[in-house]
């Protein structure tokens, strides 16, 4: 079916083939973006030569190719429901790409494109098209440049030569930077890949609206700058950056009309099949199915591998939302149970050979992707059942669509997200009414916050606090109530609002609880981890001690504490204070926690991600997926690169930014959620080669120096694939290592040794400590047998029978079993009856020899099963060795009295 060209085959060609023009064959970078908080992932090859491009960093090479992984899953072109629904979109593809950073140019980019496209892959020069840059809107006209190249370095039809626009051949980093004329090589599949062919006055054409021109591989030829008045300049070293959809150039050399037909997906798709049990018919009635699933099970497969893991926000979102899709069209298939975790072998068999990351971490890849499976199939039903109903009545009711309330209902109650209720409803013939569940989610987002002027129905606490809001609001209606933790540690305000034991108050006294609402604040409230501020507030005449900060409700942060002297009335001028050492603490901690997280993706993997901290004054938590615990090494190794940052003293800088300016890049909208419309971008480092750039709420510290020491103190594992690392900076690593050395020196007191001969003096002392157990043990058994053969000395006679009925001391059965074989080898013949008492329980055990048992009819199981009744236990054994127990150790030297007695009367049976 693939006939020569496998997809390995193709993709080591195009590698081979730029290796040896010259090129350094590079890996993919992570689908994570480094040190680019505004790229949701990564979507395109040049991602990873960003810096390069804006003058900002250097490779030790100028000339790169490589297959990138790439994501995309939004923008015009890619939402996700338009995935699975034709044979061209996905989610995640691989990007070739060749790169010159200064290095050729325009001539070569297209002699080399077009030699790998006709001569090494064979391609037919007439199927070929190519566009060239001719300005419709400024004056750059035509790039004449890149038509000669084309006429000259290749032999395409010179009528395959088209201009086109801004629009579609100039390329743009962003509103400034580089940027340059592109050149487009486009395939024609013949007519018969028109899906318009029946659409009147339809023309096929390159860059139209059908099928059958497809874009190739794009040579982008960076030759300007763009500066913020709009105006291009030259820049002084030109580069190429070009794309090929790796997926697109298979199918072309494949001869397939959909990607999913190529040896890319098709394994997948058999691969599910097989597993659904159905007919290549009900496949092919079923095919939206399987392309979604064969998509995104590659997506999920590589997302994870990248150390994504299934959340309800930002890159885990989107793994989440991707996974759900797929398992949802999996039902369709009738796959009621977890199916893609064993999917994501086909994957890893499929790729790992050229992507490592996944057969090394494919336990942790699959038990990630079968524990969201199993959630999501358990809020699935419940929805779905939901939706059934929904889709009945407004079926019955002759509706076209289903309201967006309903909608919102299900995915707001539920969990049953948008895109799944779209996709049922879609089956079932109907629409959703989309406008209408983003209305009812906005209001439900505005009920939330108009909330405060509204009566609400809720608990009498959180009634107090709106009408608290409500009351502040009235009074200052113009002053709204400001929250800046970030520049100052002291600020001069009022007091506004006053909670007194949780009840509205005007005033309170010397050791009332108290939640003060201030006009302004200071004083951090706990988020990202970050623990809360304390301090004090001083007015007039009072004074009151911060113990913890709240927000109990949008739009307003209490203090909380208690008077420690005074009256305090609501309009009184104060000076509120955080306690500044305890913050200092913090931001230490803080800002070590995001060297922690770079250092550890250095020494790690850049699999590392963040699965949450806690920065409090004495020290901070960390954790992060990965695989298994750390060795020594590597922590050690952790703690050098994190102090090496310290002592380079970086600058610690936070930035705003727009997050419109943010989504060019590619961020999608689900960050708006969490982060409004302003990202604050934390940078560690200096702006041409930043050490580390996270999204960041806290307050950090004004240079890395002034972190101090940084201690690990503890790693460890706290769920599957989860690590936790406990640290410490500043005062606190301090007092970790003085505490330790406190504690060696105390050893070393007590071992009368100094410090360093610690280690030698244990390990003799262990070793003293063997032979003297040795030797105590040796003693105590001599003891023992010197006691037992004092205690011959009560041998009695019954029947002509030597009895030994003994209490002794055993410290446990099998020492009272060898005092019993002792006897019996000492006597030669007689029967033994010692009991003693272990762990407060009774223990018997008897004892004689075969000659006996077989001549005079004794019998050691009967013995103690008699006799231990006596105790209120039982037990039993073999006619010549018997154990028993009892529940009343206080009965057993009765018990053992009786022994005469009872084998007196077994031998006259
Ligand atoms: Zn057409
Ligand atoms: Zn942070």
């Amino acid at each position: 079916m693939t006939g020569a060209w496998s997809s390995d085959k193709i993709r080591q060609t195009f590698l081979d083939f730029f290796e040896a023009h010259g090129h350094t064959i590079v890996p993919s970078a992570s689908l994570v973006p480094q040190d680019d908080p505004t790229l949701l992932f990564t979507n395109a090859g040049m991602n990873q030569f960003k810096d390069v491009f804006l003058g900002l960093g250097t490779r030790p090479y100028t000339r790169a190719a490589d297959t990138q992984k790439c994501m995309r899953v939004a923008g015009k072109h890619n939402d996700l429901e338009d995935v699975g629904r034709d044979g061209s979109h996905h989610t995640f593809f691989e990007m070739l790409g060749n790169w010159s950073f200064g290095d050729y140019y325009k001539r070569e980019a297209i002699a080399w494109a077009w030699e790998l496209l006709t001569q090494v892959y064979g391609l037919e020069p007439d199927r070929l098209w190519a566009t060239v840059f001719s300005d419709d809107i400024g004056d750059l006209g035509l790039d004449e440049e890149a038509v000669h190249f084309w006429q000259t370095e290749t032999s395409i039809p010179h009528d395959h030569i088209l201009h086109f626009g801004r629009k579609d051949n100039f390329w743009e980093m962003g509103d400034t930077g580089p940027c340059g004329p592109c050149s487009e090589i486009h395939y024609d599949r013949g007519p018969e890949a028109c899906d318009k062919r029946n659409v009147p006055g339809h023309v096929c054409r390159v860059n139209g609206d059908c099928d059958r021109f497809i874009e190739l591989w794009n040579l982008v030829f960076i030759q300007y700058d763009r500066h913020a008045s709009g105006e291009l300049t030259p820049l002084p070293a030109r580069h190429i950056d070009t794309g090929m959809g790796f997926e697109r150039l298979v199918a072309v050399l494949q001869g397939k009309l959909s990607n999913y037909r190529t040896d890319l997906f098709w394994p997948i798709i058999e691969h599910v099949q097989a597993v659904a049990g159905q007919s290549d018919a009900e496949r092919e009635h079923h095919i939206i199915a399987y392309r979604v699933i064969a998509d995104h099970i590659r997506a999920v497969t590589f997302l994870i591998g990248d150390g994504v893991l299934p959340a309800n926000d930002g890159r885990g979102y989107v793994l989440r939302m991707v996974l759900r899709r797929a398992v949802r069209f999996g039902r369709t298939l009738g796959l009621t149970e977890p199916f893609m975790a064993e999917l994501a072998d086909v994957v890893i068999d499929r790729m790992g050979h050229v992507f490592p990351e996944l057969p090394t971490r494919r336990a942790f890849i699959k038990s990630t992707i079968l524990g969201e499976e199993r959630r999501f199939l358990r809020t699935l039903d419940q929805g779905l059942a939901k939706l059934e109903e929904i889709i009945a009545e407004a079926k019955a009711a002759g509706a076209t669509e289903i309201s967006g309330e309903q909608a919102f209902f299900l995915h707001d109650t539920l969990g049953l997200p948008l895109e799944v209720t779209r996709d049922v409803a879609e089956e079932h013939g109907l629409g959703v009414d989309e406008e209408g569940y983003h209305a009812a989610r906005e209001a439900q987002r505005a009920r939330g916050r108009a909330s405060a002027t509204f009566e609400m129905v809720a608990d009498s606490k959180s009634q107090q606090y709106l009408r608290l809001l409500n009351k502040i609001k009235e009074k200052l209606p113009d002053q709204p109530l400001t929250y800046d933790p970030y520049t100052t540690m002291q600020v001069k305000t009022q007091v506004v609002g006053v909670l007194r034991d949780g009840q509205i108050a005007d005033e309170a006294r010397k050791g009332d609880a108290v939640e003060l609402v201030l006009q302004k604040t200071c004083f951090y409230v706990e988020s990202g981890g970050q623990v809360s501020d304390t301090g004090v507030i001083e007015g007039p005449d009072w004074e009151v001690t911060v113990t913890d900060m709240r927000r109990p409700t949008e739009g307003l942060i209490v203090h909380v504490g208690h008077v420690t002297w005074g009256t305090l009335r609501v309009g009184d001028p104060v000076v509120a204070s955080v306690d500044r050492e305890r913050r200092w603490d913090i931001m230490r901690n803080h800002t070590a926690t995001h060297l922690l997280h770079r250092a550890l993706r250095q020494v790690l993997g850049e699999h590392v991600q963040q699965a949450g901290s806690v920065v409090a004054p004495d020290r901070l938590r960390f954790d992060f997926n990965h695989g298994e615990p750390m060795t020594p090494e590597q922590r050690a190794e952790v703690e050098r690169i994190v102090t090496r940052a310290i002592l380079a003293n970086y600058p610690v800088e936070a930035r705003e930014e727009k997050y419109r300016d943010a989504l060019k890049q590619g961020v999608i909208a689900l960050f708006t959620e969490k982060y409004g419309d302003v990202v604050r971008v934390l940078r560690v480092g200096e702006a041409t080669d930043p050490f580390s750039q996270e999204l960041c709420g806290g307050t950090h510290v004004k240079r890395t120096g002034d972190i101090g020491p940084f201690l690990i103190l503890s790693e460890s594992g706290i769920g599957a694939g989860i690590r936790r690392i406990e640290a410490a900076t500043g005062r606190g690593a301090l007092s970790a290592i003085q505490a330790l050395r406190a504690r060696n020196e105390e050893v070393a007191a007590t071992l009368n040794c100094p410090l360093d001969e610690i280690g030698d003096r244990v390990q003799r002392l262990q070793e003293e400590l063997r032979q003297a157990r040795r030797e105590a043990e040796r003693l105590a058994r001599r003891l023992a047998r010197a006691e037992f053969e004092a205690l011959l000395n009560q041998v009695q006679e019954i029947n002509g029978i030597p009895l030994l009925v003994a209490q002794v001391d055993a410290p446990d059965t099998d020492t009272l079993r060898e005092m019993a074989d002792w006897f019996r080898a000492k006597m030669k013949g007689g029967v033994v009856v010692l009991g003693t008492v272990i762990n407060d329980r009774p223990i018997l055990i008897a004892a004689t020899t075969q000659e006996l048992v077989k001549t005079r009819g004794v019998h050691a199981g009967q013995l103690v099963r008699e006799l231990a009744k006596l105790m209120g236990g039982g037990g039993g054994g073999r006619p010549d060795m018997a154990q028993a127990g009892g529940r009343h150790p206080d009965k057993l030297t009765e018990t053992l009295q009786r022994a005469p007695a009872i084998l007196q009367a077994m031998l006259q049976r």
